[in-house]
């Protein structure tokens, strides 16, 4: 094989980032102690904001890509060795250090997890990021003792990735899952994940006030701002949102009344900085409780190169569930 090696590199072009495709070679690498032949990398709406320079890359040059899947080719340390199959999800690759969107990468060992036996590195990469905090989102709702009994659960944002996800992993798990999205053509779609409904955005603003009508025990929020505020309000009392995305915006515009006369508590979830345990834990119950059924739907695979389109589209809400990049086409 060739010494050299294609990457998406974000550089510095007269005060803005900018990404374009380079010839690398391993010397070019960071000095980390993983060499991982990549095989696949995917698109999340933060990789969307990377590619079209809009301020995550905090190092350049950089080279994009949040998640990987790939096989161990050189390894110092001993919890890996050549030919194992590896992915990583986070630990701010694409921000502060290089991620998946190349065909070798150089790793810290501590980021890896061993690709689990259930899935394929391309299933693997059809979960990625987006599929990983679906599940993370999942958990936290466990654990705040939202269980299926309880009511209707609110997907927001529900035809994006993380949305896609959690409709197939809730329904699975016998929630009655309602989809909120702001294109109505997406329905089949999301009825054939799992949703029993399919809401619009402005149905999902409920009255618009701070203080709603009780409608559902819990909610998977990708969207912020406006709509969580709308969600807040409709959660039943004693229930729990999870919180994990910003795609309508970064505010929130609430007011305190669903938290002190309802109970209702607002669970943050984070999927770059997640301990490893709960990562383990995470990508064990998505091995259980994904229908892998579900990913030819899900899914489609784009060559690294069609990344500046993709990236436009997953920022403007014109991807539908996950692509998954192949970093070798
Ligand atoms: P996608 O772009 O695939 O999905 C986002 C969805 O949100 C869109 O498909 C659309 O769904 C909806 N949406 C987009 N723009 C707006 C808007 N202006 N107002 C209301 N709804 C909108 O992204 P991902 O699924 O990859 O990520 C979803 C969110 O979660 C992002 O904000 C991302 O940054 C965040 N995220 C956070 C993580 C964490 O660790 N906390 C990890 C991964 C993602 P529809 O068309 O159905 O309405």
């Amino acid at each position: 094989m060739s010494d050299t090696f294609r990457a998406l590199v974000i550089e510095d072009q007269d005060g803005k980032q900018k990404a374009g495709f380079k010839t690398l070679s391993v010397a070019d690498l960071p000095d980390e102690d993983v060499l991982v032949d990549v095989s696949y990398s995917t698109l999340n709406y933060k990789d969307g904001l990377a590619v079209l320079g809009k301020g995550i890359a905090r190092r350049l040059p950089m080279v994009g890509g949040i998640d990987l899947a790939g096989t161990v080719a050189e390894s110092k340390s001993p919890d890996f060795k050549p030919g194992d199959k590896v992915i990583v999800n986070g630990y701010g690759l694409s921000e502060l250090y290089w991620g998946g969107y190349s065909q070798k990468q150089k790793l810290k060992p501590e980021w890896l997890i061993k690709l689990p036996d259930a899935f394929t590195m391309q299933d693997a990469m059809a979960i990625g990021t987006a599929g990983y905090t679906s599940m993370l989102c999942v958990l936290a709702l466990e654990k705040a003792g939202v269980t299926p009994d309880k009511g209707d659960i609110l997907v927001t944002g529900a035809a994006g990735g993380v949305g896609s996800v959690a409709i197939a992993l809730l329904a699975k798990l016998g929630y009655r899952v309602i989809a909120s999205s702001g294109r109505a053509e997406t329905a089949d779609y999301l009825k054939k994940l799992g949703a029993a409904e399919v809401i619009s955005r402005e149905e999902t603003m409920g009255s618009g006030r701070p203080f709603d009508k009780e409608r559902y025990a819990g909610a998977v929020d990708c969207v912020g701002s406006k709509i969580l505020a709308a969600v807040l309000a409709q959660i039943k009392y004693g229930g729990a949102v999870a919180a994990c995305g910003l795609a309508g915006g970064n505010d929130l515009p609430t007011s305190v009344l669903p938290f002190i006369l309802r109970g209702v508590s607002l669970l943050g979830v984070d999927s770059v900085m997640a301990p490893r345990e709960k990562r383990i834990e995470a990508w064990s119950r998505l091995a259980t409780d994904l229908d892998k059924s579900l990913f030819a739907d899900m899914t489609r695979v784009e060559p690294m190169t069609n990344l500046p389109s993709l990236a436009a589209d997953i920022i403007n809400g014109q991807i539908k569930g996950r692509v998954v990049i192949d970093v070798n086409a």
